[in-house]
């Protein structure tokens, strides 16, 4: 089998109102899914992180640097071809736009070799520790409307009537605006829904502490991003000092990237991001290095439903950390906010909000690979030039 072409799709459309987290508003959807054909072989696809203009770059990287590398080889060398492309690559950029642009392309390899050999991905990998996983609503994204924090409750306890045990809210509009929205969160939900807070690294540490300590005080599950990436003595030290769990690396790629963060301890949980770290192929390696730390992990998920569908097979695959008869279950991260990549764009549907309905779970699905086929009227209808 060899590859005969690698192709990016960037899909867009303007949302019905603008949406934001703390560091910028955004009004359109965008989805970057990277084809890649075989001469008498299946085709596969995947998916690379990153908007707008970022992934108007990542398609040259995709189509003009990488896939001239891979042309005529054989997609089962994945792993191979995983380190050819990143040494080749290595002096231009060991994380961000190569690595997002790498991850789609190595999605799809892995899509290939689970359709060739019959086998879903979560098979491919190893087997499946669960069928089903549990899945958190992330929604409640920064707007600008005169009553936030009551938009912010209503929001949240509509998530918990569609069947949601778990839901992640935003913050970033300053400490006190931010310990408002929380608790107005937080009491508009049952106590035994969880709930998560993300700052997108919005705070230097003093004010990582200030609002820490209030959301130790509500009760809040994690703490996402509270500081900047690059601020790994300030994860440390809130790790630390805090009692609320501290959430991040979404924007960490590689096991180089990750090995700093988990040996210096600044994570109680790992959130790894398969679209931007390089793929399954070094996301295997990512989980491996978190469970050598006993770091539970609970992936990052953005994009489309094949982002969803390719974290259901990981999450499936996933050992639990760090075992026991009732562990606490990784959950799939689920955008509840307008997205028509996730509605839309799957030719099998992953039927994610009615198993919430239904249990608060989602059934994880067994086809050959990751299991999802984007639609072609879908990808004409959002088709970016
Ligand atoms: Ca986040």
């Amino acid at each position: 089998m060899k590859i005969t072409a690698i192709r990016s799709h960037l899909l867009g459309y303007e949302l019905p109102e603008p949406l934001g987290y703390s560091q910028q508003m955004y009004r359109h959807r965008t989805a970057h899914l990277v084809e890649v054909t075989t001469d008498d072989g299946p085709t596969g696809w995947g998916e690379c992180f990153g908007a707008g203009p970022v992934a108007r770059a990542n398609r040259t990287i995709v189509e003009e640097v990488i896939a001239p590398r891979l042309l005529g080889r054989d997609p089962l060398d994945r792993e191979v071809l995983w380190h050819e492309v990143y040494n080749g690559l290595r002096d231009h950029g060991r994380g961000g736009m190569p690595l997002e642009a790498l991850s789609g392309i190595d999605i799809a390899l892995w899509d290939i070799a689970g359709k060739a050999a019959g086998m879903s991905l979560s098979r491919l990998l190893g087997g499946r520790f669960r069928d089903r996983v549990p899945v958190y609503g992330y929604g409640m994204m920064l707007r600008e409307l005169p009553d936030l924090a009551g938009a912010f409750a209503e929001e949240a306890a509509a998530l918990e009537a569609a069947g949601f045990r778990a839901v992640k809210m935003k913050v970033g509009r300053g400490v006190a605006e931010d310990v408002r929205l929380v608790e107005a969160v937080r009491h508009a939900l049952r106590d035994s829904t969880r709930l998560m807070v993300d700052a997108n690294h919005a705070y230097h540490t003093a004010d990582a502490f200030a609002v820490g300590h209030a959301l130790e005080r509500l009760g809040v599950h994690w703490f996402e991003e509270p500081v900047v990436p690059e601020d790994l003595e300030g994860y440390r030290e809130l790790r630390a000092r805090l009692a609320v769990n501290i959430a991040g690396g979404e924007t960490e790629c590689t096991r180089w990237g990750w090995r700093r963060l988990l040996e210096g301890r600044c994570l109680s949980i790992a959130q790894p991001e398969v679209c931007a770290l390089g793929g399954i192929t070094e996301y295997a390696k990512v989980l491996a290095l978190a469970h050598a730390h006993l770091t539970p992990v609970i992936n990052h998920v953005w994009g489309s439903a094949l982002a969803v569908a390719v974290n259901l097979q990981l999450l499936a695959a996933m050992p639990p950390v760090p075992g026991g008869l009732h562990p606490d279950e990784p959950m799939l991260e689920y955008d509840t906010t307008h997205n028509a990549f996730l509605t839309e764009l799957a030719q099998e549907p992953l039927a994610i909000v009615e198993g919430v309905a239904r249990h608060g779970h989602v059934d994880v699905p067994d086809r050959p690979g990751h299991g999802v086929t984007p639609d072609p009227e879908v990808l004409r209808r959002y088709a970016l030039v």
